[in-house]
């Protein structure tokens, strides 16, 4: 590793694996996070969206002074943003208005000229992606190219990123000691590039998803069926379609976790462990706890601490929204 990064992008990936105490103690495995909130974007949104705009810049389809348009959920806009900061581009963010205040606000503070549109199904013409997309050609067309739509669902620049470097980290990290993989999915990105990478290595480490409420993935790989079941306030997780980049992913089993399980093991990584992670990551941890049960006690399953905690304090740490939402409250609120 580099002790001097020459900028901002180099110090992104080579994220610390850290054991998750309680999680390991009560199922008699080594249940393992990779700190990808550790990325300087604060996300692991932040290796998509290096891959992406490599894979563009390789591909001479944008040279400095272009245009980045995506549509994300709030994380992979930062990134971006950062990265076209420190290379020389504008970006663009189109992002659904119910994404929490934290995130819209970091995208403006670093500059991103951010479009927030309705909340509306992938069905929707209007919805944020298809949004992206359009505005995309539109500025395509005013800029005479040098435009990218960075399309990370669909772009599996997103998943060959992870398996370039989160998936061979991994391996490297436990020296192949390791049993499971699972986290959930929003582009699949993840799941796919680390799933592709492990399973390449020993076909016999099993990867699951672990999927949020409101979600039809769960459905999809237990019953080949894409059906949506409830609802979650989680963000950037969970999809209602086969992206891309998720159809790559080499899935084993996959569990469906509720918000109030996903909010419980937030708070005590917090208050035992002094992690302090964002709700995705909750998802991902509950789903490593049941995957070490099902494994069995002496296993090594590693999982996905995707964001922290601070992207959502208006969700997570606001009373009244737990409340209204019938969720566990934080015993210091
Ligand atoms: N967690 C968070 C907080 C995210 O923003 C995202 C991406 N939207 C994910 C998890 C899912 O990662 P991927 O897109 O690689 O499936």
């Amino acid at each position: 590793m580099n002790s001097i990064y020459n900028n901002f992008v180099e110090a992104i990936g080579n994220t610390p694996l850290i054991r998750l105490n309680g999680p390991s103690k009560e199922t008699g495995c080594n249940i393992l996070g990779k700190a990808e909130f550790l990325n300087p974007g604060g996300s692991v949104k932040d290796r998509a969206a290096l891959a992406i705009i490599k894979e563009a810049e390789e591909n001479n389809i944008i040279k400095k002074g272009g245009t980045i348009v995506e549509g994300t959920a709030g994380n992979t806009g930062i990134g971006l943003t950062l990265i076209a900061n420190s290379k020389g581009y504008k970006s663009i963010i189109v992002m659904p208005e119910t994404q929490t205040k934290e995130k819209i606000d970091t995208l403006r503070s670093i500059g991103a000229d951010l479009r927030l549109v309705p909340a509306k199904p992938y069905k929707d013409p209007d919805n944020y992606i298809k949004f992206s997309e359009k505005l995309a050609k539109e500025i395509y067309k005013k800029n005479n190219g040098n435009t990218i739509w960075a399309n990370q669902f669909d772009n599996t620049a997103n998943l060959n990123g992870h398996y370039n470097n989160t998936g061979k980290e991994i391996w490297n990290q436990t020296k192949g000691k390791i049993d499971g993989f699972i986290c959930s999915s929003g582009t699949g990105g993840t799941i796919a590039g680390v799933g592709k990478a492990l399973k390449e290595k020993n076909n016999k480490v099993k990867i699951y998803l672990s999927d949020p409420k409101g979600s039809a993935l769960y459905n999809f790989i237990k019953f080949n069926e894409l059906k949506i079941e409830g609802n979650s306030i989680t963000e950037g997780i969970g999809n209602s379609r086969i992206t891309a980049n998720f159809k790559e992913a080499p899935i084993d089993g996959a569990y469906s976790i509720n918000d109030h399980e996903a909010l419980t093991e937030i708070y005590k990584l917090i208050e035992n462990e002094g992690l302090c992670l964002g709700t995705s990551s909750g998802i991902n941890i509950v789903g490593a706890i049941k995957l070490a049960k099902e494994l069995g006690p002496g296993k090594t399953i590693v999982t996905i601490l995707c964001d922290k905690s601070d992207r959502y304090h208006s969700k997570l740490f606001n009373k009244e929204f737990l409340i209204i939402n019938n969720l566990p409250i934080p015993n210091w609120l």
